[in-house]
């Protein structure tokens, strides 16, 4: 099969993290018979420098055209870079949350898995941990508190901020059913999380997913309280296969789950739309302390292009021999600085690499 891949490179370690994704992909292209053809596009630091503008209509134009979307980071350092004068809209991270907005990518998805091999920089006590964890956090991304309508006013001389939280069933349908397909695809097992004991919103979405849950006769779904559940992910995190859940709760659900994981070099995304379209992308930023050094970890951009090939064009297997080749690799004892604490840098049997030796490795795999 042919795929048509819009590729946001970036600022920083982008470039050198996604010529890497790009390798592998060209791997599995070669090994099991697809075409990826590449489209660069501009966005971020590099196209205010090339355009004056963090996005340009053409920019959005290439990624409509392009059946995904694979990005690096965009950004640079706050304090010192020339592109945090500018105005806010403006700035880097003004062409991605345009890019989203102009994307429709209401499905957020973050994957929390501890390699065997990396337990050591789980915060987790050893019983807890056990053989592990590999959850997903599907996180609504377009609607709640963080789209709905905010003021701050003063009241008899008191100053006061609302916000407000709103979903609609559409809404939270479309959410839902992405988060029982996905679970299709893993171990079948939805946990959709609200605060159905306060707030109305909850209330509609617990309503709304139970509807949905009809639909998946092969998919076990639980509901639990979000307060509840950011206790249990660090009590015992073996028991989440794919957590649902609203904006709030998965802004800070996600960030927590993927903390116990440890290193942010490890960590892919995909936000997705409708359709199959989706956005790719490793959690981490720019980190613009190392770009351009060669010892950026490229693994989280790597698991994000497999994501891309399981979420965006169905290519499961694919998908599985990318994770596969990953695993491999770090059982072989091969690391990058940041997954290499000091003390594993004494043992004889891990060594450290750099950025395109993880790259070449991975392909070997594969
Ligand atoms: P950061 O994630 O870039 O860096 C934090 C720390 O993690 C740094 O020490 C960095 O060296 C390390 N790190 C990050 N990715 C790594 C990798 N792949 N391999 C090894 N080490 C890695 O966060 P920051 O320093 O707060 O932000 C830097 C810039 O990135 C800012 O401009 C910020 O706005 C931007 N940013 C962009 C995105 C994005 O593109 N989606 C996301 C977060 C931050």
């Amino acid at each position: 099969m042919e795929y048509k891949i819009g590729v946001i490179s970036g600022d920083g370690i982008g470039p050198e993290i996604v010529a890497e994704a790009k390798k592998v992909l060209d791997q599995v292209a070669a090994k099991f018979g697809h075409t990826f053809l590449y489209e660069n596009i501009l966005m971020g630091g590099c196209s205010i420098d090339a355009t004056g503008e963090p996005l340009t209509e053409e920019a959005i134009a290439a990624a409509k055209a392009s059946d995904a979307v694979l990005m690096g980071s965009i950004g640079g350092n706050p304090s010192t870079s020339p592109w945090y004068q500018l105005p806010p809209d403006k700035r880097p991270e003004a062409g991605l949350l345009r890019l989203r907005k102009e994307l429709n990518l209401f499905a957020n998805l973050r994957p929390a898995y501890l390699y065997a091999e990396l337990r050591e920089a789980c915060p987790l006590r050893e019983d807890i941990i056990g053989d592990g964890f590999d959850m997903m956090i599907l996180r609504e991304l377009t609607g709640g508190l963080y789209f709905g309508d905010r003021k701050t006013e003063e009241k008899d001389g008191i100053l006061t901020a609302t916000d407000t939280l709103t979903y609609n069933e559409h809404e939270i349908r479309r959410i839902a059913r992405r988060g029982f397909d996905i679970a299709r695809k893993r171990r079948k097992k939805v946990t959709s999380v609200d605060k159905a004991n306060v707030l109305d919103s909850s209330r509609l979405w617990r309503k709304v997913v139970e509807e949905v849950a009809k639909d998946y006769p092969d998919v076990a779904y639980e509901h639990m309280l979000v307060d509840n559940c950011a206790m249990q992910l660090v009590k015992d995190p073996k028991q989440f296969d794919v957590i649902l859940t609203e904006n709030m709760f998965g802004d800070i659900l996600s960030d927590e789950a993927s903390m116990v994981t440890g290193s942010i070099g490890m960590l892919a995304s995909a936000s997705l739309n409708e359709t199959k379209f989706g956005l790719y992308e490793p959690s981490g930023g720019s980190a613009p302390d190392i770009a351009g050094k060669g010892i950026a970890n490229p693994i989280a951009t790597i698991l994000s292009a497999a994501m891309m090939l399981r979420y965006s064009f169905d290519l499961d297997q694919e998908a599985a021999s990318v994770e596969t080749a990953v695993k491999e690799v770090l059982k072989a004892g091969y690391r990058t600085i940041d997954i290499m604490p000091q003390e594993e840098a004494k043992r004889r049997d891990v060594t450290q690499i750099r950025t395109a030796q993880m790259g070449d490795l991975i392909c070997g795999y594969i």
